[in-house]
Parts: structure tokens; sequence; C-alpha cells
């Protein structure tokens, strides 16, 4: 029984400290508490042990990408955020989908480890051990159908999109601006909801995704990227992505 549901648009996954005076007094002399009250974002729990993948993900990889390469894209965007007040209050969800309204000298960090984040809670949420992977809704389904023909030419569509994204990036299925199903990539860590920074024609809200970066695979199948792939189908929690397409459908 699934009991929640990751909608990546309206979550706040953030934690905002407010300071209840909001002023800090050094002696007698009051200042603004504006560095004392930052917007600081968060590495959550994978909702599933390390080794929940395997045989598909092994621990090691899933140890390591979470903790190290997800935790450096939290820390790198908090250190972007510090201090600066145009991101204070907004999810990071809000803030990579209006990048245009980022301080400059901060729009490519916040553009990479914003959009970092991001993509791995989506990626994590949208995987679930084998055999826990839910069912595909019907609206989901039909969507499907409608787009491509059929599952297996989705998947075609997907895994070609995957294999031949030069360098690191990410593959997607995104909800377009029209409502149909389409598959997309991005290069390093764009998201699709990057107005402005993806081509007109693939943006979109992405329901599933799947992470290309050498360090998402390159522990257990090296170079073998379509091995990968393939692999990875096992593990998609079609539950959560059916969630995902009808959350971006509704709007
Ligand atoms: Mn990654």
């Amino acid at each position: 029984m699934k009991t929640t549901s990751f909608t990546p648009f309206s979550r706040r996954n953030f934690i905002q400290t407010a300071v209840a005076a909001g002023v800090a007094t050094f002696g007698s002399r009051a200042v603004p508490a504006l560095a004392d009250t930052p917007t600081t974002f968060t590495l959550a729990d994978l909702p599933y042990a390390f080794d929940a993948l395997e045989p598909h993900i092994d621990a090691r990889t899933m140890e390591i990408h979470h903790g190290r390469h997800h935790n450096a894209y939290v820390n790198n965007m908090n250190s972007a955020a510090a201090g600066r007040e145009e991101l204070q209050g907004k999810s990071l969800c809000e803030i990579i989908a209006d990048l245009t309204a980022v301080p400059e000298d901060i729009r490519t960090a916040v553009r990479n480890n914003g959009g970092g984040c991001v993509n791995h809670d989506l990626f994590w949420a949208t995987m679930a051990p084998e055999g826990s992977t839910g069912e595909m809704s019907d609206a989901l389904g039909s969507a499907i159908e409608d787009a491509f023909g059929n599952l297996e030419s989705m998947q075609e569509q997907f895994n070609k999109a995957a294999a031949t994204r030069f360098g690191s990036g990410w593959a997607w299925l995104i909800v377009n601006g029209d409502g149909k199903l389409q598959i997309t990539s991005t290069p390093n860590q764009d998201n699709p909801k990057m107005k402005g920074f993806v081509p007109d024609d693939e943006y979109g809200a992405a329901i599933l995704g799947i992470d290309v970066w050498e360090h998402a695979y390159y522990l257990h199948y090296q170079n073998r990227r379509a091995d990968y792939i393939g692999a990875w189908w096992n593990v998609v929690n079609w539950d959560e992505v059916s969630a995902l397409h009808a959350a971006a459908v509704a709007g």
C-alpha cells in the first residue's frame, strides 16, 4: 500500500530556519539577521536500503551515488544560496523552473547543483525493489499508447535517448506542454522544467528519468551503459511514475 507520493513541483523539500526576533543583537548594535536565516536544502534518506535494488544496481554504487554525489549537489546548492535573498522561501523545484530569476553570479551553480538535487530526488523516488514496483495506472498506460503505440516502443525510444546522450546527462519521459508524453534527454544536470534552458519543444514535467552519468553505473557495469539501462527497467516504480503522471497532467 502506497501512502506517500513524490510531487516535485508542490513539495517544499527545504527547511527554512527563521530567527524569531528577526534581528541579532551584538552588544548595543542591532543588525539585520539575513545571514542567520538561510534557506537550507537537505539530503533526504533513500526510501529503501542501499542494497534494495540489487542485482540491477549494486549497494556500493547506491551508497556512493547518494551519500557523495547527491550530497555534494546539496552542499554546493547551499553554498550558492547562502545569504541570497532572491532564493528565500522557494523550493528547489521552483528555483530551477525560473533560473532567470536567479542572480547571474550564482545561476550556473544553481543550474548544476539545484538541477542535480531535483533530478536525483526524482531518480530515487521512481525506483523500487524488484517485486515492489507497483503497476502502471490506466491513465498512464493509455497515454503511452497514444504517444508511442505501446510500452515497448516507448522503452525503445527512451533507451535510445539514454544510450546516445553523449557524456553525462539524463534521459526523460516527460509530460510536454500539450499534456502528451514525450522522450527527451538533457546534458549535465539540466531538467526539462528549466524553461529557456532546454529547447522549447523539449520542455515539460519529468515523470521518469535515468541518470546516465558514469557515476550511476561504472562500478558494476563499467562502460556497458546499455546493460545498465536495460537492467534499470526492472526497478522502475510504476506506482510513483503513475502518480507523477497524474500530477503533471492535472497541472
Ligand atoms: Mn547521479
